[in-house]
């Protein structure tokens, strides 16, 4: 089977060689324990603090801030649990609409099981945060802003810094989703508003199994995980000494190249984007152009079904994806998009294509050489893609 052409890096990333090799000792020969005495342990326990080290330093944060956990998801449990544990007489959380359901499931969740509101902010047409109502909706009695940093299927960055002063105007907690932004967009959270973060090592070239959770130093925080003492107390279990050290490696690979990842994978981008629109009538890119991530284009290609340009484009062993990877089996379109507004013949037919470091000019032109036929050929079979022709 020839190679794939590989456009679905918001789902997950290559594992990089160079993490595989930093990690690769630590599931042979260095396996103690990081907690135990003897010092074939305590060198373990030294390679997690580096890693520490590695992940601050690409956060400007302080090591001491970076707890390890084992995904994006129980990263954002951890920071929304932590707020509504640690201001316990605030019962407000404010989201959007258009978070990723690691978010958006959880807070719906609690309402029904911790008698709490919740507001859901909405965005406009490109998919940016209504800040005006933002600013309405968060009052005394918010325990918690969770706002995503970037958006995973659109890309679209979200005014963080600003949304996290109105937060802290208001005495509640600022926490980020920033699984799909870190190693794609410069963090200083030396220099920001904000009291947590969430990320994940499986998006940035580090292996699936391993996040983290950024707690600003004063920020109060009730631990999700009780039980040993592991991460200073505040996640419990041994820690997956492979799976930090790798993310520590990652984060390490990500602060030097990130300027390249934001030029060379930008321009990629643009011109799979440019090409697309060019050679596929009826396509529209959906997400405020001007403030996205470098590595991300959701295209919607109406008339036709984003599932069957899926299958058409695996079969030219091209991945890519329609709507987040967690939704996918489901026919609804996308909740980004319906949030959105973009039209239904169009949330249907829409793809995203994320890219990464190891994206290269062929990949881009394998898409561009199938896409227009792929397109056709649907539109040819889709009672209304004719009858949109006809009127064209
Ligand atoms: N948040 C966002 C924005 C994501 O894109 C994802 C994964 O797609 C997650 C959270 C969940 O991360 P994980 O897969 O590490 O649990």
């Amino acid at each position: 089977m020839a190679k794939v052409a590989y456009f679905d890096n918001n789902a997950t990333t290559a594992v990089a060689p160079e993490v595989v090799e930093a990690m690769m000792p630590f599931l042979t020969e260095y396996y103690g324990n990081p907690s135990s005495i003897h010092t074939f342990g305590g060198q373990v326990a030294n390679c997690i603090e580096e890693a520490r080290e590695k992940l601050a330093r690409l956060l400007g944060a302080e090591p001491s801030e970076i707890i390890f956990t084992s995904c994006g998801t129980e990263s954002d449990l951890a920071a929304v649990y932590s707020a509504m544990r640690s201001l316990p007489n605030r019962r407000h959380i404010v989201t959007s609409r258009v978070e990723h359901p690691a978010i958006l499931n959880l807070c719906q969740w609690l309402v029904g099981r911790e008698k709490c509101r919740l507001t859901e902010i909405a965005v406009d047409h490109q998919g940016r945060l209504d800040m005006g109502q933002l600013r309405d909706a968060v009052d005394e009695d918010t325990a918690i802003v969770t706002l995503m940093w970037a958006n995973n299927e659109t890309g679209v960055i979200f005014p963080v810094e600003e949304a996290a002063a109105v937060a802290r105007n208001h005495g509640a907690i600022f926490h980020t989703d920033a699984v799909q932004a870190v190693g794609k967009v410069p963090i200083n959270l030396a220099d920001s508003q904000v009291d947590m973060l969430s990320l994940s090592g499986h998006k940035l070239h580090a292996p699936k199994g391993v996040g983290a959770l950024y707690v600003r130093r004063g920020t109060p925080y009730v631990p999700l995980i009780r039980g040993g003492h592991q991460e200073s107390n505040r996640r419990a279990g041994t820690e997956a000494v492979p799976n930090i050290v790798a993310l520590g490696k990652a984060a390490e690979l990500a602060a030097e190249r990130i300027e390249e990842e934001n030029s060379r994978v930008k321009a990629l981008r643009d011109r799979l984007e440019e090409g697309l629109l060019k050679s596929c009538p009826d396509a529209r890119i959906n997400g405020d152009r001007e403030n996205r991530l470098p590595n991300t284009t959701n295209i919607s290609f109406e008339y036709i079904e984003g599932e069957a340009i899926l299958l058409l484009l695996d079969q030219e062993g091209i991945c890519a994806s329609s709507g987040s990877a967690c939704t996918t089996g489901s026919l609804e379109p996308s909740h980004v998009l319906r949030a959105m507004g973009v039209p239904f013949t169009a949330a249907h037919g829409s793809i995203r294509f994320s890219l990464s470091y190891y994206t290269t000019d062929q990949d881009v032109d394998r898409v561009l050489k199938v896409m227009p036929g792929i397109v056709n050929r649907l539109r040819e079979i889709s009672p209304f893609g004719r009858d949109q022709a006809k009127t064209a």
